[in-house]
């Protein structure tokens, strides 16, 4: 049974006075795109949420234009003189869809993870809101004007409240519109002064808000320490038979001298063919076949290079980075191994990625089979390639 449908606002109305640059902070570049961008794209990409839209300062109007590009999103919603204010603007723009749910972040937390957006979510099955917080470990102190210590603050029990903040819809929505009290500075306190039960749910240090150009600095040192993404693998497997004539292969890209050629539509390079199969498998973007029909007479006799660089194009069209590859030839004959370095420096300029990050190997099946039998040859691969979170 499907749950009940889900919306995330996230509020990008502020200003951001404590904001060193020009711009307000859920604007500035961090890992080479705009926060904003980055917070987005992991609510529209998370499975749980069926729409997204953002309460926007109506003087940003470009710079959001420029953040939410190409995502399909709710139409932007003006923000108001306050946090609260700019909320509301955006749970009344639902109002005519109601969902049953919503996830209220901010702007400004742009590495917040898959698993705290699903814990806030499956929290709403016991309570009636949940918010993302880490526990207070530093001793915490109260100062007099003077800035001296008045007294230790007990520690215990006490919480730093992060977003997201999952609620159920409608309650919310009436929490919100029950009170004008601007020094609720979240909306668990708006749900509190409503009298709703708020669980904690665990957030995490790395899911910071950018304030300062302090904390941009952290958050971009968080992106590079922790490469971001996920890691796709793909796998791939093909076989040509040996024809009755020819004087050579044609294997990973390079030519073997050998006493027959092998059949094929193309150059019947069996490797780079396992190897195209694998990274089209890796971005789940069919088989060499699709992209190459054996009908097309394009590609009688083509260099499966070309079939290589189609492949490796695809996978940067759709923002993945290759990690790494690693082919195996399975033969009796030819000898691979006077031609593996070859190989693996052919598929590292193919692929434009370092020579350590890619595999030949060989085997052969103990002449058992057709390749045992020197029908023919066979080679499968693997690739992994990185694709954004
Ligand atoms: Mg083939």
């Amino acid at each position: 049974m499907p749950g009940p449908s889900t919306a995330a606002i996230i509020v990008a109305a502020g200003r951001g006075s404590r904001f060193g640059q020009e711009m307000p902070k859920q604007y500035a570049m961090l890992g080479g795109e705009p926060v904003l961008r980055r917070t987005l794209r992991a609510f529209v990409e998370h499975p749980r949420i069926d729409r997204v839209t953002v309460v926007i300062h109506p003087d940003d109007r470009g710079l959001y234009e420029n953040a939410a590009a190409d995502f399909k999103i709710l139409p932007p919603v003006s923000g108001g003189a306050t946090r609260r204010v700019s909320v509301l603007n955006g749970l009344s723009a639902l109002e005519d869809d109601p969902p049953g749910r919503v996830l209220i972040h901010d702007a400004a937390r742009p590495l917040v993870s898959p698993d705290i957006i699903l814990r806030s979510l499956d929290a709403l099955d016991r309570c009636a809101g949940a918010v993302a917080a880490v526990p207070v470990h530093d001793t915490l102190k109260q100062s007099d004007e003077a800035g001296s210590i008045r007294r230790t603050v007990p520690r215990t029990g006490l919480w730093r409240a992060q977003t997201p903040q999952a609620f159920h819809y409608d309650e919310i929505l009436k929490a919100h519109r029950a009170t004008n009290d601007d020094t609720l500075t979240d909306d668990a306190a708006v749900a509190e002064r409503a009298g709703l039960t708020v669980a904690l749910v665990e957030g995490a240090e790395e899911n910071l808000k950018v304030t300062t150009e302090q904390d941009l600095a952290r958050a971009e040192m968080l992106l590079r320490t922790a490469p971001s993404g996920t890691i796709r693998i793909g796998s791939g497997y093909d076989v040509h038979r040996f024809s009755a004539n020819g004087d050579h292969v044609t294997l990973c890209g390079i030519a073997i001298p050998h006493e027959k050629g092998l059949a094929g539509h193309s150059d019947a390079d069996v490797g780079l063919h396992a190897l195209v199969d694998a990274l089209l498998g890796a971005i789940a973007a069919g088989d060499i076949g699709t992209h190459f029909p054996p009908s097309d007479q394009r590609w009688a006799g083509a260099d499966s290079r070309i079939f290589v660089e189609h492949a490796r194009d695809l996978v940067a069209e759709a923002g993945g980075m290759i990690e790494n590859v690693d082919v195996t030839l399975i033969c009796e004959r030819p000898r691979v191994g006077p031609h593996r370095q070859a190989m693996c420096t052919m598929i590292s300029e193919l692929l434009a990625i370092p020579a350590n990050r890619v595999s030949v190997k060989a085997t052969t099946t103990e002449g058992l089979g057709f390749s045992g039998r020197r029908e023919g040859i066979a080679a499968q691969a693997i690739a992994s390639v990185r694709i954004p979170a």
